[in-house]
């Protein structure tokens, strides 16, 4: 059985990208593989967290995985940081890395633009990223778009490390959904939506109520023709809102653009907001339940022990490599 593991960040509510571009396509991935689902803490910390907020979003996350569809018997879901090997393989990773190659990540340049202070983290993201994947030998990243790049530095990194070293690693494949891999911001649709976005108006969280998804898709930036077409060089926000409704609804973007043609924005964003409403309803309320429930913590105590168990391997293996530590 091949291997799944992918990663999401605690460093905010997630938004409907971070559904249609990677969570949703985990769950049906978790039938047919071995699934490792983490919640990223220590990449979260890159950037300044609030520590009160970053402990509520690590159990919220965890009860969106799972209010998602996440079935804790067919995955392992956990917490990055209560599982040491992480931190540990990323020393690692960083030793066989070059400062030029990260240097050159597209995630480095935008999130360290015009900040003073950027942590040194941000540059060594990647090889956290990369430990992160290779712990568990794995075969399949699903991710969205924006994580492409620090996949193919992973791959190079696995293959580096193998030839200098010893062949320990799998090397993994990227799988980035075709409809829905770059949700865009919805107030400006040059730029993914991201939940780490300052203005809440640019992203629908999982969690909004029915009232704000409808207020925010409303308002979401579009243009001063009123032609319902998919063009994401000329029309980005309407391209964008085809894609969500395409996606909320299961209709093709032919038959959007069809069933909207000469009707104007008003109808076609009302529509749009009423499916993302259903779309994410279940969740919201399952996602209540959960973060009431025990539940949770014993879930997450069984994912750190079955990672911990996979990754120690790993790291014994590479760290033997390496001639760390002493034989025994
Ligand atoms: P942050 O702004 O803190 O980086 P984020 O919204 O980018 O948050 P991540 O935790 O970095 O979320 O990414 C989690 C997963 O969601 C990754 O697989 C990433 O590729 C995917 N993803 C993030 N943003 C989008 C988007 N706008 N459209 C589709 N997929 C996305
Ligand atoms: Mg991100």
């Amino acid at each position: 059985m091949s291997t799944v593991f992918s990663g999401i960040q605690p460093s905010g509510t997630l938004t409907l990208g971070n559904y249609l571009g990677a969570l949703q396509h985990f769950v049906g991935m978790q039938e047919e593989h071995d699934s490792f689902f983490c919640i990223v803490d220590q990449h979260a910390i890159t950037v300044p967290q609030d520590k009160t907020k970053l402990r509520k979003n690590i159990r919220s996350l965890a009860a969106l995985y799972l209010a998602s569809g996440i079935n804790p018997e067919k995955s392992t879901l956990f917490i990055q940081s209560e599982v040491p090997a992480h931190a540990q393989l990323a020393w690692i990773m960083q030793c066989v890395s070059y400062i030029g190659e990260l240097e050159r990540m597209t995630q480095f340049k935008d999130k360290s633009a015009g900040k003073s202070g950027v942590s040194s983290a941000l540059l060594t993201y990647p090889p956290l990223m990369a430990a992160d994947i290779l712990l568990y030998q794995t075969d399949i990243v699903p991710v969205g778009e924006d994580q492409k790049q620090h996949l193919e530095l992973t791959r190079n990194l696995a293959e580096r490390f193998n030839q200098q070293y010893n062949d320990i690693f799998t090397v993994p494949e990227v799988q980035i959904p075709k409809v829905g891999a770059r949700i865009m911001s919805l107030q400006d649709p040059d730029k993914k939506m991201s939940k780490s976005d300052e203005n809440q108006k640019a992203y629908i969280s999982m969690l909004d109520d029915d009232k704000t998804i409808t207020k925010k898709i409303k308002s979401a930036v579009t243009d001063s023709d009123q032609e319902i077409r998919f063009d994401r060089d000329n029309k980005p926000g309407v391209a964008n809102l085809m894609s969500i409704l395409s996606l909320a609804s299961g209709k093709d973007i032919a038959s959007i653009e069809k069933d909207y043609s000469g009707s104007g924005y008003g109808t076609f964003k009302e529509d749009t907001a009423a499916a993302v409403v259903e779309l994410l309803r279940p969740i919201r309320e399952r996602h209540h339940e959960l973060m009431e429930s025990e539940e949770l913590d014993q879930i997450l105590d069984e994912g750190a022990d079955r990672a911990q168990r996979a990754s120690f391997k790993t790291l014994k293996k590479a760290e033997r490599a390496l001639g760390l530590g002493r034989k025994r």
